[in-house]
């Protein structure tokens, strides 16, 4: 099956719920696409092909949506998984970063030996959409010593404008809208 065709049946099994978890967002939900085995294996496929490239040691993700993806990408590329957590969740010595929603503020955490010093990670979740979340993890990973080699997300909300947030780093994204 061609790249396109894969895309094409990826994009069709993401259901739109408007209204959750609050009016007016329009939530992107992938549980159709977890649900069946051979969409689930051509998206990591599909990211793994493409964020092979830039050569990635080791993935991080945030929980709990980035750990479905973060995981099975890491096994498909051959590399470790760094999990990054809410504040209170990881057991060992963590650092911190707090960082802007729309409306508030929100905390993140990493085990401070994540990653190994000059590590190239690959920073993965499931949606792309205003990057603050993103931001953060990347913001982590080189706060504790690894280099953000890239990003990869199996959703980019393009219009919010996420992927300027994000800053350095080449952003992998299979479904756009
Ligand atoms: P962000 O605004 O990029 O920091 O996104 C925050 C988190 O919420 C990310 O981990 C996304 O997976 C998730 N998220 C944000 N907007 C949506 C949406 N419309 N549908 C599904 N997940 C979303």
């Amino acid at each position: 099956m061609s790249e396109d065709t894969r895309l094409q049946a990826l994009r069709g099994a993401v259901r739109d719920v408007p209204d959750f978890p609050k009016p007016g967002i329009v939530f992107k939900d992938i549980t159709p696409l977890l649900g069946d085995h051979g969409l689930l294996r051509s998206a990591v496929d599909l990211l793994a092909e493409a964020a092979r490239a830039h050569r990635p040691e080791r993935v991080v993700a945030v929980e709990s949506r980035g750990f479905i993806f973060g995981s099975l990408v890491a096994d498909r590329l051959g590399v470790g998984f760094a999990p990054v957590r809410k504040p209170g969740k990881l057991p060992h010595r963590s650092v911190r970063i707090s960082y802007a929603l729309e409306y508030g503020e929100d905390s993140l955490e990493i085990h401070e030996d994540a990653v190994r010093p000059g590590e190239r990670v690959l920073v993965v979740d499931d949606v792309l959409a205003t990057g603050g979340t993103a931001r953060a993890a990347a913001d982590l990973v080189r706060r504790i010593g690894g280099e953000v080699a890239a990003f990869a997300f199996l959703i980019e909300l393009g219009f919010l404008g996420g992927r300027g947030r994000i800053g350095a780093g080449e952003v992998v994204a299979l479904i756009r809208y």
